[in-house]
């Protein structure tokens, strides 16, 4: 038994009056966050030390009685945490600029930017005292909000953190974190290599395969009319706000489906194996490869490596992470013969040492799901690196280096 935090997330069934509190609060939120970001930034620019939390909290209250009397509306709560989750975004962007100037990370480091109502209304996070029922959640200064489903939040024998209301094209959701009691059950499945790709979304070690459903594809043509439809229409006009919202409802649709595939993918594969062996893709570089980009950004191999992370800590699964030095495609999983001349563009396997012609992409998934055994003396050797936090630590190694990285999902 262990203690774990989890989120859950539903659907909301508001009516009018509670709509109108749902968007003054977000409205708050919004506000003491950008109000936050500029006054960072005023802080920077004169070069003076920046403000404390408590200063800022002391400001923001005093700006109530003046500039801002219609927060009083809401709770005070909703810029409470919108504040909390500044701090956070800046603690973030600093240690990020940290990781860079020291090597570990490449990539784009931004700086905190505000938040804009066009983007979506965002939402409020709520603490206190949180009751839930079976087809309905009550919040603080809210009231008793009704689910669309009833039953998926859990109303007994967890602790409830907090709830953060959002919108997303016109659909509010409730997430609630919860602290609960978590056994995690015996795992006796096997060990699978899982090789991640464009034209499958996934080849396993077993022969077993997962198509990509390409959701984004398919709706692809439909999107680029919204969105022509949406850059025709005058700015600031009705017409060009209704647009904007259908286009808002396809684009999420299509991520509702690609993250309904994907966490059925990596619940089943934490559920079922003991150990799963992933590769470690450079995704940022092949995004950079155009062909590849979209189809790619669509597949989602970081919230794939994310949620199979976190999966595997609920259900005694490990993961291991394969350094993208290894030759995984090249090498024969029969003999162990390396092709250097295969490109992307060989679909099949062909040893020249023995005789074995095997889909490439099971190729390199068996060759993965070898390097399993092999984890077991690297751990301490970089497992300790990597293990720590449970996020990507991304170790360099030299090139054709045999061992994996390896991290443990935390127990
Ligand atoms: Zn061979």
């Amino acid at each position: 038994m262990s203690t774990i935090q989890r989120a859950y997330k539903t659907e909301l069934d508001l009516n009018n009056e509670q709509l109108t509190a749902c968007r003054q609060h977000a409205g708050a939120a919004r506000w003491a966050y950008n109000w936050g970001v500029a006054r960072k930034q005023e802080a920077s620019h004169a070069t003076s030390k920046s403000p404390s939390a408590i200063d800022r909290h002391r400001e923001l209250n005093a700006l109530k009685q003046t500039d801002v009397p219609w927060m009083y509306a809401v709770s005070k709560c909703a810029p409470q945490e919108a504040r909390r989750n500044l701090d956070n975004a800046f603690a973030h962007f600093f240690r990020r600029c940290q990781l860079t100037q020291q090597g570990k990370l490449r990539g784009k480091v931004s700086y905190p930017t505000r938040k804009s109502k066009k983007r979506g209304l965002g939402g409020f996070r709520r603490t206190g005292t949180i009751i839930v029922f079976p087809g309905a959640i009550q919040l603080p200064r809210l009231g008793r909000l009704r689910l669309k489903e009833r039953g998926y939040l859990l109303t007994g024998g967890v602790r409830i953190l907090s709830a953060t209301v959002s919108e997303q094209a016109g659909h509010w959701s409730v997430s609630v974190l919860v602290e609960q009691e978590h056994a995690i059950p015996a795992n006796r499945g096997p060990v699978v290599g899982v090789d991640l790709g464009v034209k499958k979304l996934a080849t396993l070690s077993d022969g077993a395969e997962e198509p990509n459903p390409r959701h984004l594809k398919q709706r692809l043509r439909k999107i680029k009319r919204c969105q022509c439809a949406v850059s025709r229409k005058p700015k600031g006009s009705h017409n060009r706000r209704t647009a904007a919202q259908r286009l808002g409802k396809l684009h999420r649709t299509v991520a509702n489906q690609r993250a309904n595939t994907l966490h059925h993918l990596t619940s089943r594969l934490a559920k079922t194996k003991s150990v799963v062996v992933m590769e470690d893709r450079n995704v940022s570089g092949m995004l950079k490869n155009r062909h590849l980009a979209q189809a790619i950004g669509a597949v989602g191999f970081g919230a794939f490596r994310r949620q199979l992370t976190y999966k595997a800590a609920w259900y005694g699964c490990r993961v291991v992470v394969a350094s993208r030095w290894e030759p995984s495609s090249k090498t024969c999983s029969g003999c162990g013969w390396v092709d250097g001349n295969l490109t992307l563009a060989d679909r099949v396997f062909h040893c020249e040492a023995g005789d074995l012609v095997i889909d490439r992409d099971l190729n390199a998934a068996i060759n993965l799901s070898k390097l399993a055994g092999s984890s077991s003396e690297s751990l301490n050797a970089c497992g300790e690196a990597s293990s720590g936090h449970g996020r990507e630590a991304v170790v360099k190694r030299a090139p054709m280096k045999q061992e994996p990285d390896t991290f443990y999902a935390p127990a």
